[in-house]
């Protein structure tokens, strides 16, 4: 096996919880840091220029949880506008520090650095304009460019000494220099420099009061660029400072839910992250409840859990936290073997648990996407059409269709004469010699927490199986991640499958805690699939509702992971200030005209500024460039300049269309109703 060496660390356990010791930032009276509980901030979305506008929903922001608030200043009208917010503020109260949202105007971010609490300085353009250039530096030339930024930034950095005023660099994927990216490409590690060269230049001048973020869209991106930053920050002896965890653009709903606790989640699992900002395509006084959800599961986790789990074998080569058998910053799927659908190149499958009601009628099928449609006598599915259905034992009472396989207790499989359309789920204490299994497809059920050491080894005789992994633990993406670990160490090459329950809780909560747990290792290309079980005794009146919400959740954390991507894909901004279109209406328009094109890419931004940059993972973006005008981009080029914004959603159709793209979401009426 090769471990990579002890550069593979970015935290201060894998295995056990414990926040990452770092230095303490004073945002006006709010300290932030490890010493103190992750705070949780937002940002508003009025323009900074409407003074009672910006009060209000700072308030209702307050209310609702926020501790800090973020405000964005585009120019130096609105960073002096950000006094008379604050005066009202005080006036009423309210003593939320507040924090400038600074891009490319750093004559804005002097001002608002004497007037609020923190300024947030974005590093890709705080001192260069986007010209879209690949320019070859040499060692010289680009130490001039250091020496350039040095040059606008010493300025800011005085101000905040004097005056008392935090900083946030705070790198966003989507805006990168043409310096950066000329150097290091789009990459983490390019985030990470772009956050590094401002970094430096505070550390020379003894500044420290910073918070550091590396926000992505992708959450394989974001992920990777927060974990290299703390292994450089150790590495290069600059302080350890706090994190603030972010993914940009996550969406709205069910979507942003999920792939937020996907990205934030599986760093606040290993104890990163001091502040947590959601970014949802909504009223930003839902934001805060959303991030209060994700960092409450950490209040009691270290006096909860300890996590080397009963399994693990004296004298492993994993004896030590931070052995590591997979590159925690950069994604690579677990090497198995394909063992049916599972497993090999294989996108990872969803598996439906219906043990507790079985099924019984037709009708049973569609919260999980598959359809029956009597006038023809055959069988639809949606895009969210789960793999397979696990019945326990209530197998069911008619053959399903095509495209779903059953899965049933391998006491009922030996009862049935053991037939080849049904798969047995073997506990692994069932497991012998002479077991009779399926010839091609056998499910072993592992509880971890109960597996003994010198057990481990035997999986590797295991043929023709997927282990169905679970754990009880508290700390349980951890301990999971574990026995991956131990598995890649023994090179135990079996599809697992990771199969989560949850006692009953609000639907917000379940995909916040179900997207951490299973996104935290599939964004290490750990798992060839999900079963996600409705809460044990949910009343059967309630469970065909439930089946459909941890179905979509399923294939919303696959997609959220970026590791099967199962429908379109929305990267809105959360909007601000500076947006020119109602975003929220805007994007349910999009969807709505959009939502059956499996895997496109579409950024919806709300301005010209920071849009197309932020969106630089979509395939084709809708961008405000004025009142009801509107750029529209294949990636990251513009291809019609100005459109009206009553024509804008056609044009942007016409525009997958030239593509070769698009479909029409075309079923037959009857399914059309259904759907
Ligand atoms: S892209 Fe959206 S959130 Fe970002 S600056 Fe523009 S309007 Fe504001």
């Amino acid at each position: 096996m090769n471990l990579i060496e002890k550069g593979t660390k970015y935290c201060t356990s894998l295995t056990e919880y414990k926040r990452r010791e770092t230095i303490s930032v004073n945002i006006g009276d709010l300290w932030m840091g490890s010493q103190y509980p992750i705070r949780i901030q937002s940002m508003t979305t009025i323009d900074t220029m409407d003074t009672i506008g910006s009060v209000e929903q700072t308030l209702r922001m307050v209310e609702s949880g926020c501790e800090l608030v973020r405000i964005t200043a585009p120019s130096v009208k609105e960073a002096q506008n950000l006094e008379n917010i604050r005066k009202e503020l005080r006036n009423r109260g309210c003593n939320v520090p507040l924090v400038a949202d600074i891009h490319f105007t750093p004559n804005a971010a002097e001002l608002a650095a004497r007037l609020v609490e923190k300024v947030r300085i974005n590093p890709g353009n705080y001192a260069d304009k986007k010209r879209f250039e690949t320019i070859d530096y040499t060692e010289s030339s680009y130490q001039a460019e250091l020496e350039r930024i040095r040059d606008k930034f010493v300025p800011l950095i005085k101000i905040c000494k004097e005056y008392g005023t935090a900083m946030r660099i705070g790198t966003n994927h989507g805006s990168l220099s043409d310096r950066i990216l000329s150097r290091y490409g789009d990459t983490p590690l390019g985030m990470v420099e772009s956050a590094l060269e401002f970094l430096r230049i505070c550390e020379d001048e003894n500044y420290f009061n910073i918070v550091l973020s590396m926000k992505a869209s992708n959450t394989q991106v974001m992920v990777e660029a927060y974990r290299l930053l703390c292994k450089k920050l150790d590495e290069e002896g600059l302080k350890p400072y706090p994190l603030h965890l972010g993914v940009t653009e996550a969406g709205e709903g069910e979507d942003g839910r999920i792939k937020s606790a996907v990205g934030i989640g599986t760093l606040l699992e290993d104890g990163l992250g001091d502040t947590v900002r959601v970014s949802l395509t909504e009223d930003p006084e839902f934001e805060a409840p959303v991030a209060k959800s994700l960092i409450d599961r950490y209040t009691h986790r270290a006096e909860s859990t300890t996590v080397i789990p009963a399994w693990k074998p004296a004298n492993t080569e994993l004896s030590e936290a931070f052995d590591s058998p997979i590159n925690p910053f950069q994604h690579f799927r677990r090497a198995t073997n394909e063992v049916a659908v599972f497993g090999g190149h294989n996108v990872p499958r969803v598996i439906a648990d219906y043990s507790q009601v079985g099924i019984n009628e037709h009708d049973d099928l569609k919260p999980i996407g598959h359809f029956y449609l009597p006038a023809t006598d055959k069988w639809a599915m949606n895009d969210l059409g789960a793999d397979f259905v696990y019945t326990g034992q209530r197998p069911s009472t008619f053959m399903l269709p095509m495209g779903l396989k059953e899965i049933v207790d391998y006491k009922i499989w030996l009862e049935k004469n053991c037939p080849e359309n049904l798969f047995p789920m073997i506990s692994f204490e069932e497991i012998s010699d002479n077991v009779k299994t399926h010839n091609s497809l056998n499910f072993i059920a592992v509880n971890i927490d109960n597996l003994k050491p010198e057990l481990i080894s035997s999986l590797s005789s295991l043929r023709d199986a997927v282990l169905i992994i679970s754990t009880n633990n508290t700390h349980g993406m951890p301990a999971l991640r574990r026995f991956f670990f131990e598995l890649i160490s023994q090179e135990i090459k079996l599809p697992v499958v990771i199969w989560r329950q949850y006692d009953a809780m609000s639907t917000s909560d379940f995909q916040l805690f179900s997207a951490t747990d299973l996104g935290g290792l599939l964004v290490d290309g750990l798992g060839d699939g999900a079963i996600l079980s409705v809460p044990q005794n949910t009343p059967a009146s309630e469970f065909q509702g439930l089946a459909k919400i941890y179905n979509s959740t399923a294939f919303g954390i696959l997609q959220a992971a970026r590791t099967r991507m199962s429908k379109t894909e929305y990267i809105s901004c959360p909007s601000c200030g500076r947006t020119l279109f109602d975003l929220q209406e805007t994007t349910a328009m999009i969807r709505k005209r959009t939502d059956h094109l499996k895997g496109v890419k579409i950024g919806i931004m709300g301005c010209i500024v920071n849009g197309p940059g932020e969106m630089a993972d979509a395939d084709y973006g809708y961008v405000g460039i004025g009142k009801d005008k509107i750029a529209l981009y294949r990636g990251q080029q513009v291809v019609k300049k100005s459109v009206h914004a009553d024509r804008a959603v056609d044009e942007l159709i016409e525009l997958i269309k030239e593509d070769g793209v698009w479909f029409e979401p075309a079923q037959s009426a009857e399914l059309a109703d259904m759907l």
